[in-house]
């Protein structure tokens, strides 16, 4: 358990905290082109359990487990069968230490499972894997099925769906899509450090507007207000709104468990730009930490800083725990909080969500809050009667 609070927080130490977009990003350090590139895997080989140090069948007859870098620094590909899957698929890059995944997308629109918890149906993601590294992030299963693992690899290993926005308005323009609203960023911050080289959703929110399908951006990074044309123009054809995901206020603890995310006032800046902007910007409370984040203190304060941002909506989604982010999560709170592990074990058992009772209980006193500040009603009123100097005060 040491070793992952270990790299969680040399994860901390390695990004820029604040400023994703102003964060310099180094050239190119490594290209690795597989003998089969942009291969589709088949779904039962997404799934396909792999054993490490035995090589499939199917890769060690075609030979492609075997095929040489062309790397100047070889070193940093693991050669042979240990080598994750995702690796034999797809076009690999190495920026400033994170390396990126270049793949097709197998689909465009997925939609979001419903234990997921989340106000939405379908949701499209230019990005797998996210170097924001939430500890609690419950996208983090997704890159076992890549041969990655779901710990430090989820932040340091993106998937980068390079065609997603070809792919999306082909969806979009089938007779079967119902144009429902899509949620972008679920399985990956949509503006994290390596849209800024790939540079995906300008693509994909223009795919979006030209089918007039409304959608919803999830985001904590400040790179989406490069995209604010885009969103603007994209609000007079259709639906458009965006989140931004502030679960507390408290930095230090964001630098715990989210040590590559912008920080919370950042975030709330975000959303006062976006909604002074024309474009509606709610805070998804997400996650709130049982016994951590979860005290009326905590939740006032996030609430109260949400309606002086001019959040439209607030969110209170609590912490979940599937597998993958279970397990980084509980290390976290083993070395961290010790005394908290009997007491989650108690909420949780072996559910991936706390028990029912009190995500009522969270539920009940968050839309109090939001009621009491006007969230939704009068939230910039009350910005300007409570802060006329400065419309984001600190806490
Ligand atoms: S920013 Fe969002 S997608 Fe990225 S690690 Fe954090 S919770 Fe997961």
């Amino acid at each position: 358990m040491r070793v992952l609070l270990n790299l969680m927080r040399r994860d901390a130490t390695s990004r820029a905290e604040d400023q994703p977009a102003a964060r310099p990003r180094g050239q190119q350090q490594t290209v690795q082109e597989p003998g089969q590139l942009m291969r589709q895997p088949a779904e039962s080989e997404q799934h396909q359990a792999q054993q490490p140090g035995q090589p499939r069948q199917s890769d060690a007859q075609s030979g492609r487990a075997e095929q040489p870098a062309r790397s100047e620094q070889q070193t940093l590909v693991v050669e042979g069968p240990a080598r994750p899957r995702i690796e034999r698929q797809a076009v690999t890059r190495v920026f400033d230490g994170i390396t990126c995944y270049e793949v097709p997308a197998r689909a465009a629109i997925e939609r979001v499972p419903e234990a997921a918890e989340l106000p939405f149906t379908y949701g499209a993601s230019p990005y797998r894997g996210c170097e924001s590294g939430c500890g609690y992030c419950t996208a983090r299963r997704g890159h076992r099925y890549l041969g990655l693992d779901p710990g430090r690899d989820f932040s340091t290993k993106i998937v980068v769906k390079t065609d997603l926005a070809r792919r999306l308005r082909r969806e979009l323009g089938s007779p079967r899509w119902s144009g429902e609203p899509v949620a972008l960023g679920l399985t990956g911050d949509c503006y994290q450090p390596a849209e800024e080289i790939y540079r995906l959703m300008p693509g994909v929110i223009r795919a979006l507007a030209d089918a007039a399908n409304p959608f919803t951006v999830l985001t904590k990074s400040p790179l989406v207000l490069r995209d604010l044309d885009l969103l603007r123009d994209a609000a007079k054809v259709t639906q458009v709104g965006a989140l931004v995901s502030v679960g507390f206020v408290d930095d230090r603890l964001r630098r715990a468990v989210e040590p590559g995310a912008a920080t919370p006032q950042r975030r709330l800046e975000i959303c006062a730009t976006l909604n002074d902007s024309g474009i509606p910007c709610g805070v998804l409370m997400a996650p709130i930490l049982p016994l951590i984040t979860d005290s009326t203190d905590h939740l006032m304060a996030t609430v109260r800083r949400a309606a002086e941002a001019g959040a439209v909506s607030v969110t209170p989604v609590v912490l979940r725990l599937p597998p993958g982010a279970r397990e980084w999560y509980m290390g976290w709170l083993e070395c961290e909080h010790p005394g908290l592990v009997p007491r989650y074990q108690a909420l949780y058992g072996k559910g991936q969500v706390a028990e029912d009772g009190y995500r009522r209980r969270i539920a009940e006193q968050v839309r109090v809050l939001a009621e009491t500040y006007g969230i939704g009603r009068d939230a910039r009123r009350w910005r300007r009667r409570r802060s006329p100097a400065r419309q984001l005060a600190l806490v």
